[in-house]
């Protein structure tokens, strides 16, 4: 996968967490274990083999997924 932003090729890896879900979240927050209205669970447990595939371009800063 291209970058959108510069065009450059995006480096494969993964999301995780540490054993935490992993949250979009529509508001800045400092605790996010417990999710609330309006957040997206990406993942519930980002235990081993279950991490989310993600592309990034470390120019730009940017992280694609697909949850
Ligand atoms: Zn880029």
């Amino acid at each position: 996968m291209n970058c959108p932003q510069c065009g450059n090729p995006m480096r494969e890896g993964f999301v995780s967490a540490g054993g935490y879900r992993i949250l979009w979240t529509p508001k800045d927050r400092r605790f996010s274990a417990w999710p609330g209205e309006g957040d997206v669970v990406l993942q519930k447990l980002s235990l081993a083999g279950k991490t989310i595939p993600a592309h990034l371009c470390e120019t730009c800063r940017k992280v694609i997924l697909s949850y």
